[in-house]
């Protein structure tokens, strides 16, 4: 193993911001995803200058940097597979304008989502993203997984909010890449290369983000449906009928039992429920939208429809969808939730299908699979609860997933609608660009010729990370 200069980081980033007990390099040797590798230092630096000093040495010894920013990423972007830095971006953490006459705003990287909506609240306006993770998401992390939400059915990927950015670049240069501006034609698009790079080209060290209207009325609904089907059909039918859903969830009969069982939420167990959401200035606006999607989902044979302004109904109804993930986490004690699979994207008039394929290959398998998401922008999501410690869950977790995504694939979908690919989804992701991997491999060499920027991500993370050494559970033998 190399050994990092520590005397030097230390000297740049100063004795607070580093850390080197094995407790804390444990720590941030995961994210929120079923790998596990461990840094060979972590520093915390609360300036780019700093950033830049830091790059320049990593890149003159050849060193790995990983940034870091809420460690919420599900598919290991943020695990040093191959050591190094980790470069925990939270300490630069400052909203440094809000500016409502050109709509935008700029932070740093390190600005966890709720804090900038918070920031932003009083100026009667939202930065729409918003993982549901966002109470730990940071802008930097958000950016370089292209993270979206519930309502980028509507208003757009994080992807659709970066007007420009600053980073520093492995050589520990500075770039300024994008503008102010809400349409630029002037040349390559840089800040949108970066959006979706996990930390593999550059250093975000700030960020230019536009912002909407927080709207006034907002209406919620929901339709159960006895067949997938059928609820895979009112998908389709909404979003090619000109409705402008705010939100469109799906959520099947694995997932409310999940809820039904550890949150005691009485949700009828039905195939699949779908829930709806408009928003606007205009009442009668929203409610056009709102009264479209129930006629919709009338005519595909949805039941038990109804919909409300109210908040705390609006709560009611979300409330299955909202507390999936703390549901599945305890649906049983022996089972882990791990994130494998974690999320693609359909083309719409596949999601009913592709939820039906996750039950079969799950059943085939002898695991237990959820397909839910935010089907309005074609996203699904996908759990697998399986005993961690058995090797031949794991042989069949791998052979699930490797099914579904040749079917993912096979209907010109694509490996990840918003969670990125880190080392889970290497193995189809390469499959699905394989004639543009040499380009994306020139790309990174072209800006990180020493590789030093997350190395062993997207294209060279190994096909079988399951036979790797870098799970965060032990497996027996
Ligand atoms: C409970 C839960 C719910 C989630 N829900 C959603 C959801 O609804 N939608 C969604 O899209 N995702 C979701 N996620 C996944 C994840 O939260 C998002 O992708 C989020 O944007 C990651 O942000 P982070 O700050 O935690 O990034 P991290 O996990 O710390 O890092 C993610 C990637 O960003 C890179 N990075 C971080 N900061 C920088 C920087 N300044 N410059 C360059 N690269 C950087 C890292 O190297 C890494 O590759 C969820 C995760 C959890 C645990």
């Amino acid at each position: 193993m190399k050994s990092v200069d520590e005397p030097r980081l230390r000297e740049i980033v100063g004795e607070k911001n580093i850390k080197t007990d094995p407790s804390d390099l444990y720590i941030y040797g995961s994210d929120s995803s079923v790998h596990h590798a461990i840094p060979w230092v972590i520093v915390r630096p609360d300036n780019t200058l700093q950033i830049q000093k830091i790059m320049e040495y990593a890149n003159q010894d050849k060193i790995p940097v990983i940034a870091r920013g809420g460690g919420s990423g599900m598919c290991g972007q943020t695990v040093p597979v191959q050591g190094g830095i980790i470069m925990d971006m939270k300490g630069m953490n400052r909203i440094l304008e809000i500016n409502m006459p050109d709509v935008y705003c700029r932070v740093e990287p390190g600005v966890v989502d709720d804090d900038l909506n918070l920031a932003l609240k009083p100026h009667g306006v939202f930065f729409p993203p918003t993982p549901a993770s966002s109470r730990i998401a940071t802008i930097g992390g958000e950016i370089a997984n292209n993270a979206s939400g519930v309502r980028s059915v509507k208003y757009g990927a994080t992807r659709d909010a970066v007007l420009g950015m600053k980073v520093v670049l492995p050589s520990g240069e500075l770039v300024t890449l994008g503008a102010c501006t809400r349409v630029e034609a002037s040349g390559y698009q840089m800040h949108k290369l970066m959006v979706g790079s996990e930390g593999t080209l550059g250093i975000v060290v700030e960020a230019t983000l536009s912002f909407v209207p927080i709207p006034e009325f907002r209406c919620m609904g929901v339709a159960n449906f006895d067949s997938l089907a059928h609820a895979g059909e009112a998908i389709g039918a909404i979003m090619s009928s000109g409705a402008i859903p705010s939100m469109l969830e799906l959520v099947d009969s694995v997932a409310i039992k999940a809820v039904n069982k550890t949150m005691n939420l009485g949700l009828k167990e039905v195939a699949a429920s779908l829930i709806f959401e408009a928003d606007g200035m205009v009442k009668e606006a929203v409610d056009y939208e709102i009264q479209k999607m129930k006629k919709i989902c009338e005519k595909h044979k949805g039941a038990d429809i109804w919909a409300s302004y109210d908040p705390k109904e609006r709560a009611k109804i979300f409330m299955g969808r909202k507390k999936l993930f703390p549901a599945l986490s305890k649906y049983d004690d022996s089972l882990a939730s791990t994130s494998l699979a974690d999320d693609m994207a359909v083309p719409y008039s596949k999601m009913a299908e592709m939820a039906g394929k996750i039950h079969e290959v799950a059943a085939k398998n002898n695991i237990i699979m959820t397909a839910y998401g935010h089907c309005g922008s074609g996203c699904m999501h996908t759990k697998i609860l399986m005993d961690t410690k058995r090797k031949d869950q794991w042989q069949s977790a791998r052979k699930a997933i490797t099914e579904i995504y040749e079917y993912v694939r096979s209907v010109n979908g694509t490996t990840s609608a918003e969670h990125g690919i880190g080392l889970s989804k290497a193995e189809s992701f390469k499959a699905e660009k394989s004639d543009s991997l040499n380009l994306l491999k020139t790309i990174k060499k072209a800006l990180d010729p020493n590789n030093i920027l997350n190395p062993g991500k997207l294209m060279q993370a190994p096909d079988d990370w399951v036979t790797s050494s870098d799970l965060r559970y032990s497996v027996n033998s």
